[in-house]
């Protein structure tokens, strides 16, 4: 098994569980309910770790991360006909529909 993914929010580590799933990767998930123990522990050692148990899948399992992390951090843009503020992920405005302008 080899560690895929994790993060300090259990809800993002069943997300990117569920679009590995839906893309035929098995994973299996670790550390899911340690943070209601939470106290001496270091906090990072309890985050939910995500861990793909056929190594052959790991590659492709990688690349799904990656593309949800950036996704996930593109940064916010301004329409430049209505001026409202887009989230990273739109490629057009969810107010006018106007296209996104680099
Ligand atoms: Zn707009």
């Amino acid at each position: 098994m080899k560690l895929v993914y994790t993060h300090e929010n259990p809800i993002m580590v069943n997300n990117i569980k569920n679009i590995l799933a839906q893309a035929g990767v098995e994973t299996l998930l670790r550390n899911e309910f340690s943070q209601a123990g939470l106290g001496e522990i270091p906090a990072f050692d309890t985050w939910p770790e995500l861990w793909v148990i056929e190594p052959l899948q790991y590659e492709k399992a990688q690349q799904l991360v990656e593309a949800i992390k950036q996704q996930h951090n593109a940064p916010a843009w301004f329409c430049t006909q209505c001026h409202e503020e887009n989230d990273g992920s739109f490629e057009i405005c969810w107010q006018c529909q106007h296209e996104r302008e680099e």
